[in-house]
């Protein structure tokens, strides 16, 4: 089996390290030189657009795959010409403008903070009364661990953020005060069967995720089931295969959906180590037409990212029940160059580790 990759980051290095046990053969297009995913299949270093390349690319896939959003549409479209595309092109396009996420959400009664999208200013003005402060300023496409994106409290703050993202088509959202931030990583296989991993819990800080834990705590039987039903209604709706990471918002009992992301999620890394089969193995089942695993929990778990800088080797030996992963990437300030999962039996037992994994990973929340 040959799987084509759009993307060859650190989404791409995981698939790539499960598909291995699977037997698969990768090849990745992505136009950076240094990619986290070297030594792990071929590399096709050329611009998205650049169709001699997509050419070289479907040769002899099986099937073709994509790891993160912003790959042009018109791209992964010419690709599902020629090889069979999973998630489909079409959800891609849903999920890369955050309008038609939002509309995709509500069209499958999924509930959505108040939102609408806007472009001139006197609409903006008018979409601002209307949705009520505090609101969300976002561009509608290639936002992403924040970026792109505005709190605005009063006029003063609705006019910067106008002043900070006008030009680009926007997308306003009412502020939602939510109790928590809640992940669902669902996925379905080509004949149909969905299986839906734990809630997952996750802590922000500047719009870039800092730690998951998994399964989320306190989570009622009624909101596990609650979430599933959403992730089954969308999946279903577009007879989606792969994985599918959808962000809530919890407010007492109630869901709202913030996002979608067609693919793996930086929010379910840690099934790596901590569910009987792994979100990227799963992802690679399900596109490849092969039996889903069990998203069964080993555990409890903690997922940590290690961001802007790599930290200090010696400081592992302390922590014995920590897997680390590097991508192998250069330091920068925000990348995500690698991340930490503990796994234990117990929550007793996580949280005496996780304060050390949260100081060496200088993670704080
Ligand atoms: P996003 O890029 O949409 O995932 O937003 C990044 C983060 O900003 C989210 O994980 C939330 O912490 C926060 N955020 C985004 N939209 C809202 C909203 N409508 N209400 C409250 N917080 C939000």
């Amino acid at each position: 089996m040959k799987v084509g990759i759009f993307g060859a980051g650190q989404l791409g290095r995981m698939l790539g390290q499960a598909g291995a046990r699977l037997g698969m053969e990768f090849r990745f297009m992505d136009p950076a030189a240094e990619i986290a995913a070297r030594g792990l299949g071929e590399h096709i270093c050329a611009a998205y657009e650049d169709v001699d390349a997509l050419e070289r690319f479907v040769q002899g896939l099986d099937v073709a795959t994509y790891e993160f959003e912003n790959v042009p549409y018109d791209s992964v479209r010419w690709v599902a010409g020629r090889v069979p595309v999973h998630p489909s092109p079409d959800v891609l396009r849903t999920a890369q403008d955050r309008l038609f996420e939002k509309n995709f959400f509500q069209k499958h009664s999924i509930p959505v903070p108040p939102y609408g999208a806007v472009f001139f200013h006197d609409e903006y003005r008018e979409l601002v009364q209307t949705i009520g402060f505090p609101l969300v300023v976002k561009t509608r496409r290639f936002g992403y661990d924040g970026k792109g994106q505005r709190v605005a409290r009063n006029d003063k703050e609705a006019e910067r953020a106008w002043e900070d993202l006008h030009g680009l088509p926007l997308l306003l959202e009412g502020h939602v005060p939510f109790d928590r931030e809640l992940s669902l990583l669902a996925v379905r296989g080509k004949a149909g069967e969905c299986r839906f991993y734990p809630l997952v819990e996750n802590h922000h800080r500047e719009g870039i995720l800092r730690l998951s834990r998994a399964p989320a705590r306190d989570v009622t039987p009624e909101l596990q089931s609650l979430a599933e039903e959403h992730g089954r209604r969308l999946l279903e709706a577009v007879d989606y295969v792969g994985v599918l990471a959808i962000e809530f918002f919890q407010r007492g009992e109630e869901l709202l959906a913030n996002e979608m992301a067609p693919r793996v999620h930086n929010s379910g890394h840690w099934t790596i180590e901590g569910a009987e089969t792994s979100q990227f193995e799963n992802h690679l089942r399900a596109i490849a037409g092969m039996e889903l695993g069990s998203t069964a929990p080993k555990g409890v778990s903690a997922m940590v990212n290690l961001i802007g800088k790599h930290p200090d080797t010696a400081r592992r030996e302390g922590l014995p029940h920590a897997h680390w992963h590097h991508y192998g990437k250069s330091p920068r300030p925000g990348r995500k160059l690698g991340h930490a999962t503990l796994v234990r039996d117990a929550w007793e037992l996580l949280e005496e580790d996780l304060p050390s994994l949260l100081e060496i990973a200088e993670a704080f929340l």
